[in-house]
């Protein structure tokens, strides 16, 4: 047994080329583990391969080589295994319009073999916030509804890896909010999750690894908080008490004075207090009215990492 929830490697996978649609290297020989009990984060522009790589773990895609293993059990080798440890929020919903949200549980429960006795239909609806539409015609819930059933029927076989695609993408914040609560929640109570995103920032808020895909392979690889200190840049913005100039600043510290008559400082946190910033300002008897600072986003960190592309 391993540490990892996910073991990929050399992952790849070719779409045929159809009528409509030349055919496309979506991965291009992916190499990933995901460790058990994390939040992980699969981050990527749109059409990266994302999907692609979380359909293929969740059996719906078919992939062209490499191997993959679902908590120790590989995917060819032991399919029904593998495929009961996983649950997958996909990122397109489709739910039948005649099942209500407690008979959807149900089938899909039915799906993966869980007993009656042990299903948890109450306890799921509970969660994703739907016990008083439990016995609703799914026709008759909002989107915002559907993609929490989603989540639940993702639940039903108590796996221990959940997957989430781009769950957050155009919802609104209430629901971006109740999702975030119940991923924290299973996570807290010990299930790995593994969520894709375009956004930067939901992968910075959510979770511990990020791994960055562009163009089909994995450019980055590593702590949230390591990709985030990669860059390790904080900027220090002044608006002075009336006009001053730029003071003499020391190597490690760049400066700028703006149009708007505001100074900004920026050098590398781990190195640089900003007390040293502060102190310079003091020493040139300039007066602070009122300061900010700014620190690197993700956004930065891929951005600097696909431009070298
Ligand atoms: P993401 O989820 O990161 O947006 P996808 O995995 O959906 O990316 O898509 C990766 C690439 O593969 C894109 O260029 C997309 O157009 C292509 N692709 C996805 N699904 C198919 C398919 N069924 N047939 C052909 N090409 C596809
Ligand atoms: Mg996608």
């Amino acid at each position: 047994m391993t540490d990892n929830a996910i073991e990929i490697s050399g992952l790849k996978k070719t779409y045929a080329a159809t009528g409509r649609s030349p055919g496309k290297e979506a991965l291009k020989g992916v190499d990933l583990n995901i460790p058990r009990g994390s939040i992980f984060g699969l981050l990527g522009p749109n059409g990266a391969g994302k999907s692609t790589l979380i359909n293929i773990l969740a059996g719906l895609v078919v992939k062209s080589a490499g191997s993959v293993k679902i908590w120790g059990f590989d995917q060819d080798t032991n399919p029904r295994q593998s495929r009961a440890s996983i649950g997958i929020m996909p990122q397109e919903p489709h739910l039948d319009p005649f099942f209500t949200p407690a008979g959807s549980l149900d089938v899909q429960a039915g799906l993966y073999g869980v007993p009656k006795s042990q299903r948890r239909t109450a306890e799921i609806l509970d969660l994703i916030g739907l016990t008083d539409k439990a016995d609703a015609y799914s026709r008759s819930l909002s989107g915002g509804m559907r993609r929490r059933l989603l989540l639940g029927k993702a639940l039903v076989h108590s796996p221990q890896i959940l997957v989430l695609d781009e769950p957050t993408a155009g919802v609104d914040i209430a629901l971006r909010n109740m999702l975030w609560q119940n991923v924290r929640k299973l996570n807290d109570e010990g299930m790995t999750v593994i969520l894709t995103t375009h956004y930067l920032e939901e992968a910075e808020a959510m979770c511990d690894d990020i791994a960055i895909i562009n163009h089909g392979e994995v450019v980055a690889r590593d702590s949230t908080s390591n990709l985030i200190g990669h860059l390790d840049r904080k900027t220090l913005v002044i608006t002075p008490d009336g006009p001053a100039e730029l003071p003499e600043l020391p190597p490690e510290i760049a400066g700028k004075k703006h149009h708007n008559g505001m100074l900004s400082f920026t050098y590398q946190s781990a190195t640089t207090p900003a007390d040293a910033v502060l102190h310079i300002l003091r020493e040139a008897g300039i007066t602070i009215k009122d300061v900010k600072t700014q620190e690197a986003h993700l956004e930065d960190v891929f951005l600097s990492l696909t431009s070298a592309k």
